[in-house]
């Protein structure tokens, strides 16, 4: 996939691919290191009782990064802080803040905006089906207005700390103008999930966002093995959110630290290899007779959702390569049912409005060979492995209703 950010410098003194291998590591050489060091640390030493107290104060003060070792875990860590640096390198950002997930992040987010009396939040449709139930069960305090990016100027009332977008959006990868919908906001901070896009693909802050989320455990970790979430924002927020973080204890481990930041430096080659790939599926999607529609991005990715004509069901159980799973992002391809499990949480009309059809099916493709994944996601939309299975499953529960034996 030939893109532009893949050369382009703009707010980087260097090209995204460099960064993606050096920021955070700028220290290593002068250390005598070559892998960065992880430190496990729960707690750090200090002899001198007033000068720690006096960096007590100011971390509670402003919020701003500890000069020196961190007191305590909860307050920072120093493997976490690579990738933080890292991060915000790739979207251009002063800062940013790991969080333990990406929901804990989005918790952040939040928290900050109603410790300050800010509790509306404006949000676009299509959202995770996570962070629509964070938002509309209002379980933080804050109260939410759906609309549709159009409506989001006249959304907007005296109390509201947030509008919040996902683009693409997750499941039907619907797209936003970013720079259109900042606009609208005028005042009020614009957050931009963008966990489907990564910085590869789109840097919202240089289209006017003003503060950028990711699940990590998705792209930026890319081996499904890490779950962490980041907000990469200018400093005074990212300052508000540390001091949320150190309250609330929802800190990133420094192992996941560690294995965020080593996955960064694939992130511009996994990114554009897999988009690659999941592009060539959705054009033989779209010329697939058993697929009634397609959606791929414009701005690319390696996320495709399909609808098909048949059981939707029926081609999660006939995969084989491809994993049949929620989340994605990782290295191997891995398809679900959003409307059965992402997005189960959120309500049927909710979900329908907002595009999110019952025949829908959310599909991240991974870094396996494209003949290899067409072939097997050809045979699962034939039907006949999850017909096969389903057959089998009738004549299973038959037989242990005539045998007298109730299925566990
Ligand atoms: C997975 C996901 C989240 C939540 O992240 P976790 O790391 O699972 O907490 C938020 N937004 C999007 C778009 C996601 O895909």
């Amino acid at each position: 996939m030939d893109n532009a950010s893949s050369t382009a410098h703009t707010a980087m003194s260097r090209a995204l691919a460099t960064e993606a291998v050096h920021a955070g590591r700028e220290d290593l050489v002068e250390m005598g290191l070559h892998a960065a060091p992880i430190d496990l640390s729960t707690t750090y030493p200090s002899y001198d009782v007033a000068a720690e107290a006096a960096r007590i104060d100011a971390f509670a003060a402003t919020g701003a990064r500890l000069d020196g070792p961190p007191v305590y875990a909860r307050l920072d860590n120093p493997t976490t802080a690579r990738f933080e640096t890292a991060l915000a390198s790739l979207e251009g950002t002063d800062s940013a803040v790991a969080f333990a997930s990406g929901m804990a992040a989005l918790t952040a987010v939040l928290l900050v905006r109603a410790s300050m009396g800010l509790r509306h939040v404006v949000a676009v449709r299509p959202l995770y089906g996570c962070s629509d139930h964070l938002l509309e069960s209002g379980l933080l305090g804050t109260e939410v207005t759906w609309t549709d990016p159009a409506g989001v100027a006249a959304a907007i009332r005296p109390d509201t700390g947030l509008v919040m977008v996902e683009t693409p959006a997750n499941p039907t990868l619907a797209e936003t103008d970013i720079k259109a919908l900042a606009h609208s906001c005028g005042e009020v901070p614009l957050l931009v999930d963008s966990t489907f896009a990564t910085p590869v693909l789109q840097r919202p802050v240089e289209h006017g966002a003003r503060i950028v989320l990711h699940s990590a455990t998705k792209y930026l970790g890319g081996h499904g093995d890490v779950m962490g979430g980041v907000v990469a924002c200018d400093e005074e927020f990212a300052a508000a959110l540390r001091q949320v973080r150190f309250a609330t204890g929802g800190v990133l481990h420094p192992m996941a630290g560690y294995l965020l930041l080593r996955g960064l430096s694939t992130l511009p080659v996994r990114v554009r290899a897999a988009s690659a790939t999941a592009a060539e599926l959705a054009a033989r999607l779209a010329d697939d007779p058993r697929v009634a529609r397609v959606h791929y991005p414009s701005v690319g990715g390696a996320m495709v959702a399909f609808e098909v004509h048949g059981d939707p069901r029926d081609v999660i159980s006939g995969v084989r390569l491809i994993t049949p799973a929620v989340s994605l992002g990782s290295v191997d391809s891995l398809i679900q049912h959003p409307a059965s499990i992402s997005h189960r949480i959120v309500e049927e009309g909710d979900r329908h409005a907002a595009g999110v059809s019952d025949r829908l099916l959310r599909m991240s493709v991974g870094l396996e060979d494209v003949e290899d994944l067409w072939a097997d996601l050809s045979e699962a939309l034939s039907g006949r492995r999850g017909a096969a299975r389903h057959a089998r499953e009738e004549a299973g529960a038959a037989a242990r209703t005539e045998g007298g034996t109730a299925p566990a």
